[in-house]
């Protein structure tokens, strides 16, 4: 298999499985419309998802959860003792719909800086937490919230501000994820017009 420059240099610097998973993500951003062939809506809502994730990641910075849940797990879970629910699979994380709305929102592939470390999960986590900026992160990063964190955020100050922020990323992201559908619905049908 021919494999291009950069893929060649991950492979280089990180375990082979980060730096193939990595040259997938990069194709799928790259398949992905630019702002130019997105619609206005879409764009839009690229960018208010992009402000949500910053505005719960900020009302998130208290918590303790997220430093320890891994701890004693099996692998790749258990490689680091934060982070449980960054062991899955990039590409699972990084779905078309997430990367779409990453992409009209400034978010570029190239620009996505992982860990010097162990690959265990997400090709962004690392031994201190996940390498991206919250920004450039998947909603479902964002806003996921496990028994372990909704616990310690039950009747906490800041508990009806991560809710009604979740509540408004999730919401959101359904209507950008609407969005394209309707577009590609409206795409295919003025293909099969033409034929
Ligand atoms: S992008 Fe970051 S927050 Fe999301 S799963 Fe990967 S390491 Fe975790």
């Amino acid at each position: 298999m021919l494999i291009s420059p950069r893929h060649f240099i991950d492979r280089l610097r990180h375990p082979r499985s980060r730096a193939d998973e990595l040259a997938s993500l990069r194709a799928r951003f790259a398949a992905q419309p630019n702002r130019r062939q997105a619609t206005t809506e879409q764009r839009c809502l690229a960018t208010e998802l992009r402000q949500l994730r910053c505005q719960l990641h900020d009302a998130l910075q208290r918590v303790r959860s997220c430093g320890h849940c891994a701890k004693g797990h099996p692998l790749p879970a258990g490689r680091w003792n934060g982070g449980h629910c960054c062991s899955g699979k990039t590409l699972d994380l990084f779905t078309p719909d997430e990367v779409g709305a990453l992409k009209l929102s400034g978010t570029a592939a190239s620009t996505l800086c992982p860990p010097q470390s162990d690959h265990a999960g997400c090709s962004f986590r690392g031994p201190s937490g996940c390498s991206l900026e919250p920004a450039d992160r998947p909603n479902i990063c964002v806003r996921y919230i496990c028994g372990e964190l909704r616990q310690e955020l039950r009747g906490g100050p800041e508990h009806q501000q991560i809710a009604s922020l979740s509540k408004a990323l999730a919401e959101t992201f359904q209507r950008f994820v609407a969005s394209r559908q309707a577009a590609e619905l409206l795409r295919v049908m003025e293909s099969d017009g033409d034929q």
